[in-house]
C-alpha cells in the first residue's frame, strides 16, 4: 500500500533576515519572511507528508494566528508530520523536491540540504532528492529574487 503526497509553499525574501533553509542558515543579504522561520522547502516537505496521509496542509496544524508558531523552527513541524506517519504506519519511501530561488544560488548547498533533509527525515540520502532551478530573471517575485518557492513530492509505503 502506497500513497502519495506533495507539497508547495512560497515566502517573501526581505533584506535583514536570516535566510533559512533545511533547518539551516545561508549567507544571503535577503531571508524569507514568516510568523514561523520561513523555511519554504521544509513546509513544503510537511504538506507533502500530510498530503499523503491527508491531513490537510500545515496551516491547519499549525495556525499562524497561533502565537506558539511564532518564530518556530520547522524541523518542529516536521517531528509532528513523522509522528502522523509513524502513527498511521507509514514510511518514507522517497522524496522529490525542487526549489526555485534566484540567489543565494543554491548549488554548492544542495549535497548539505539533501543530506539534512535526510538526516531530519531518518531516511537516506539515496532517497532523498534536491532540485534548484531559478525563474530566469523573470515570473514576477519568484524571478525577481523577492520570494522563495519550493515544490515536495513524497510517496509513502505502508508499514507490515
Ligand atoms: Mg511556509
Amino acid at each position: 500500500m502506497y500513497r502519495i503526497g506533495s507539497g508547495f509553499d512560497i515566502h517573501r525574501l526581505a533584506p535583514g533576515r536570516p535566510f533559512i533553509i533545511a533547518g539551516m542558515e545561508i549567507e544571503s543579504t535577503r531571508g524569507p519572511v514568516g510568523h514561523s522561520d520561513g523555511d519554504a522547502l521544509l513546509h513544503a516537505v510537511v504538506d507533502a507528508i500530510l498530503g499523503a496521509l491527508a491531513l490537510g496542509d500545515i496551516g491547519d496544524h499549525f495556525p499562524p494566528s497561533d502565537p506558539q508558531w511564532k518564530d518556530a523552527k520547522s524541523e518542529v513541524f516536521i517531528a509532528a508530520a513523522l509522528k502522523e506517519m509513524n502513527a498511521q504506519g507509514y514510511r518514507i519511501e522517497n522524496l522529490d523536491t525542487t526549489i526555485i530561488l534566484e540567489k543565494p544560488k543554491l548549488g554548492p548547498h544542495k549535497k548539505i540540504i539533501q543530506e539534512q533533509i535526510a538526516n531530519m527525515l531518518d531516511v537516506d540520502v539515496t532517497q532523498v532528492c534536491v532540485k534548484a532551478k531559478t525563474a530566469e530573471g523573470s515570473l514576477g517575485e519568484l524571478g525577481q529574487g523577492l520570494a522563495i518557492g519550493a515544490m515536495a513530492t513524497v510517496l509513502l509505503a505502508q508499514v507490515n
